[in-house]
């Protein structure tokens, strides 16, 4: 069974880079529908008891028809789970501690660098999906964008942040404006978090 986690913050504490209704909608009725498909897909199956990321990365031996329902709503469970940890209250300058910098530099060239690439890749996924920093098998860091509710365990990279930009994500704070969105979205980037998967 997966549970739908808390949230590790009042719903309003993310404003005003994210509204409170946002954040209802968002974790009540999203992430909780999410969290109810797998279930309902994984009931009575061997699965039902495994942890989401091995599920994840073993999607082609599931039962043919439990794939589907569990890349698009296991997926969704955990990159929501991901996604509420890996935020908090907003900072105006927010940026991470000195070991994590230094990573993202080595591999992007600056922080400012690792920031825009990010952005850019996230707002130009067409249609509805995530943008991702992840770690590779091998060691190196990546960015890309993935469709839906695609995990980077799927295709065995680690999750290290990521920014959801479905619609439902920001259309009520941003409207059509993902790019504004994410630019504010950097505030609440919960660095401590994130740091630990490093
Ligand atoms: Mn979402």
């Amino acid at each position: 069974m997966l549970d739908l986690p808390n949230l590790p913050y009042a719903y309003d504490a993310l404003e005003p880079v994210i509204s409170r209704k946002i954040m209802e909608l968002h974790h009540d009725k999203h992430h909780a529908a999410y969290v109810a498909k797998a279930n309902a897909a994984l009931e009575g199956t061997q699965w039902a008891n495994k942890p989401i990321e091995e599920i994840l990365k073993n999607i082609s031996e599931l039962p043919q028809d439990k794939q589907m329902p569990m890349r698009n709503n296991g997926g969704g469970h955990i990159n929501h789970t991901l996604f509420w940890k890996a935020m908090r209250p907003p900072r105006k300058n927010n940026e991470p501690a000195a070991e994590v910098r230094s990573k993202l530099e080595q591999s992007f060239g600056s922080f400012e660098k690792f920031k825009t690439q990010l952005a850019e890749t996230a707002a130009g996924q067409f249609g509805s999906g995530w943008g991702w920093l992840v770690r590779k098998a091998e060691g190196k860091l990546a960015i890309y964008s993935l469709p839906n509710q695609d995990s980077p365990y799927l295709t065995g990279d680690t999750p290290l942040l990521g920014i959801d930009v479905w619609e439902h994500a920001y259309y009520l704070d941003y409207f059509n404006d993902r790019p504004a969105y994410i630019e504010k979205w950097w505030q609440v980037v919960n660095w401590d978090e994130v740091g630990k998967s490093f």
